[in-house]
């Protein structure tokens, strides 16, 4: 962006820097705020994002559960997305998954072709197929997973009835594009699920750049619903659904950014809840505010389903 904001066309409102946090590289970059969409943006597209995605990023935090764990799973999934069993409504109330979560309402069979664009390593691809789903694929430029495709959305093809993105869009150097592409694949009774940190929000006006979801350099457009609206509508598709799904993370995340501490570093509630800084009270303090947040339309990061208009 050198004077006009990429997804309206309007004006600066200001210019901000923000550091890098999830590694703590030391640096900082620029961003702009847009006074006609009111979304942010990092001002330079770095020319070597693969950089920021070291191999870390995409590994599996941990195995793959297997037994009574993969069942447990599994139960509190099945509730996530079709609202059934009773067991699993308390595991879920328990453990709280706003990922999957996203797919109730869409009333999915369990034939129904699910593509996950910007899957990482493929675990919610994966934990779909536990659930019994045939036509399940996952795709991510960065991933090096054995049943991840390498690539961004134009290197799959065929027709998907749910095209999934969980905290991709917000990576892409060109949210147009992949909107595009997406509609291109999308079957006629298809929807587009888009996950994302979005402004306005309680933390952006709290913490300013300190807001953990800005995660510069990565985070190169973080959109605003009116911005997001824009781009679907210029591809014929128009907002179905937004739910807000923020979570504590928007809090103790950016506390850490204000104490200078990484998101990936041994400090971090991320790594180790036990090694933080944070006493647990604090954190159920904070999911209890993100659910009322949620509710009024303040949380940081949100669920919408696009469709055919
Ligand atoms: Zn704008």
């Amino acid at each position: 962006m050198e004077t006009k904001c990429r997804v309206c066309g309007g004006e600066v409102a200001r210019m901000f820097d923000v550091p890098e946090m999830r590694y703590g590289t030391g640096e900082t970059f620029a961003y702009a705020q847009c006074a006609g969409c009111e979304g942010l943006q990092i001002v330079t597209i770095p020319a070597d994002l693969g950089r920021y995605y070291p191999a870390s990023y995409h590994a599996l935090a941990r195995p793959e559960p297997v037994g009574l764990r993969r069942a447990v799973r599994r139960w509190r999934d099945a509730y996530a997305v079709w609202d059934r069993g009773v067991i699993g409504w308390l595991l879920y109330a328990r453990w709280p998954e706003p990922a999957i979560r996203a797919l109730a309402g869409l009333e999915l069979s369990r034939a129904r072709r699910v593509l996950d664009v910007g899957c990482g390593p493929g675990i919610l691809a994966r934990r779909l197929l536990d659930l019994g789903f045939e036509n399940v694929m996952g795709i991510d430029p960065y991933a090096d997973a054995p049943d991840v495709v390498r690539g961004d959305i134009t290197a799959v093809d065929g027709v998907w009835d749910v095209i999934m993105f969980h905290h991709a869009l917000e990576h892409v150097p060109d949210p147009l594009a992949s909107l595009s592409a997406a509609m291109e694949r999308l079957a006629p009774d298809g929807a587009i699920l888009v996950r994302m940190p979005v402004v306005p929000c309680a933390v952006w006006d709290r913490y300013g750049v300190a807001w953990v979801q800005l995660d510069a350099p990565r985070h190169l457009h973080v959109l605003s619903l009116r911005g997001l609206e824009t781009l679907a509508g210029r591809v014929g598709l128009v907002v179905n659904a937004v739910k807000y799904d923020s979570t504590a993370f928007q809090f103790w995340g950016s506390e850490q950014v204000r104490m200078g501490i990484p998101l990936e570093s041994a400090r971090s509630y991320a790594v180790d809840p036990a090694q933080s800084v944070f006493r647990p009270a604090q954190v159920r303090a904070w999911a209890r505010e993100s659910r009322r947040l949620n509710v009024v339309g303040r949380g940081d990061q949100v669920m919408v389903v696009l469709r055919r208009g």
